[in-house]
């Protein structure tokens, strides 16, 4: 366990780390009823407890509690309402058919929410005992795991900063809590895909910025293009960056586009991480498995073995995207990320002008269906991949 050291007036302090073995658990005396599964929409519903730990610059982390779900009590100089140091982290936890309880890749997030709270030079925390406290919270929380196909428990882990004052300075207290919240498909039955609406006037991040990390800041400016184009008639935002009109993420997901190549393989195209986008697990997750097809390692679902995806980290502009579809090689373009794991596009507006998508009933076409199934397949333990899969172990 790391113990964190601070030098004050040539004395040597010990702060304490966060320590799993310190959980302190106050169980709720009523618990909730839990809602019809088809009902849930996305982060809307809370459960019965959370878990709080709190950083003091004197003495380190306090012991970790899991108490019932409320409000929490902030001074208002807090650090987080005035200069927006909060991180946050989305994961979830899946049902499998066997009765198990999973979470996929894990140790990513932790990893993620480590260079978050570094970026934002909030104190550290230590990752391993954050993921052991997560699953002593979702074991607590198990009857909130709905038991359908396509549905999970969705995890928040928050680290705010809770300085107190308000110079303008790093936070050198915090917050830690984890909140979970139910949830079903983003999409329920036949969807057509999402239509987006190109932005380059407004963007969601720059060479330099924090667009490539999880950090609340990112989000807010985007409320109102987001608004903008649905008052258009469109579901997301297509963030682009530059002169050149490069394509960089859908909404809050990673971007994939699929294009046709001469010798009939295909390209399957998403934006570098150039510190622009946000380093998604499942945007890894689908770079690993094309490769894997391709390589014969694996068979995506749907797709011919022999059927070759060529993966490539590259910027794409949107006169690629118009050229493509003009030549008709574009196959599918898709968003992915925890929530909705592979979301279909089915057109893009750019200019006054719509570029139309081949459609594909149910939405989804072959590669990201494919990836699709492949994904929750690994995540609800019907198929073991390379320990992607982790039991909560209880
Ligand atoms: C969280 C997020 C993603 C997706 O990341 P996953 O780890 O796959 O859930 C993509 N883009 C943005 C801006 C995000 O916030």
């Amino acid at each position: 366990m790391a113990i964190l050291k601070t030098i004050d007036g040539g004395e040597h302090h010990t702060l304490a780390a966060l320590d799993a073995s310190k959980l302190i658990v106050t169980l709720a005396e009523t618990l909730k009823s839990l809602p019809i599964p088809e009902s849930l929409r996305f982060g809307e519903v809370k459960t019965d407890h959370m878990l709080v730990a709190n950083f003091d610059p004197e003495i380190g982390w306090s012991p970790p509690e899991i108490k019932p779900y409320g409000p929490l009590e902030l001074d208002p100089m807090s650090s987080c309402f005035h200069y927006c140091s909060s991180v946050f982290e989305g994961m979830k936890a899946y049902l499998g058919p066997d009765g198990e309880v999973r979470l996929f890749r894990p140790q990513k997030n932790m990893e993620r929410l480590k260079r978050s709270v570094e970026r934002m030079a909030l104190p550290p925390f230590d990752e391993e005992a954050l993921l052991v406290l997560i699953k002593q919270l979702i074991k607590i929380e198990s009857r909130w795991i709905p038991s359908i196909p396509g549905y999970s428990l969705y995890i928040r882990p928050t680290i705010i900063g809770t300085r107190a004052a308000l110079g303008v300075a790093a936070s050198d207290s915090a917050c830690l809590y984890v909140i979970l919240s139910p949830g079903g498909p983003y999409f329920r039955g036949a969807t057509k895909g999402i239509s987006l609406l190109a932005v380059g006037d407004t963007v969601r991040s720059w060479p330099g910025g924090t667009g490539g990390h999880k950090l609340g800041v990112n989000y807010a400016p985007g409320f109102l293009p987001q608004r903008i184009a649905a008052e258009k008639g469109y579901d997301q935002v297509l963030w682009l960056l530059g002169d050149d009109e490069r394509v960089t993420e859908v909404g809050a997901m990673n971007v994939f586009a699929a294009v046709q190549r001469d010798d009939g393989d295909v390209d399957l195209i998403t934006p570098p991480l150039d510190g622009t986008i946000l380093p998604g697990i499942t945007r890894a997750s689908t770079l690993y498995l094309a490769q894997a097809h391709t390589a014969g390692k694996i068979s995506l679902p749907g797709i011919s073995p022999s059927q070759k995806l060529y993966t490539y980290e590259r910027p794409f502009t949107m006169a690629d995207l118009v050229s493509w579809s003009e030549q008709d090689k574009i196959l599918e373009v898709f968003g992915v990320g925890t929530a909705v794991i592979v979301a279909p596009v089915s057109r893009i507006g750019h200019k006054e002008k719509d570029i139309i998508l081949p459609s594909h009933s149910g939405g989804l076409g072959p590669i990201g269906k494919g990836l699709w199934t492949m994904i929750t397949d690994i995540q609800t333990g019907k198929k073991e991949f390379e320990g992607w899969s982790v039991s909560c172990g209880f």
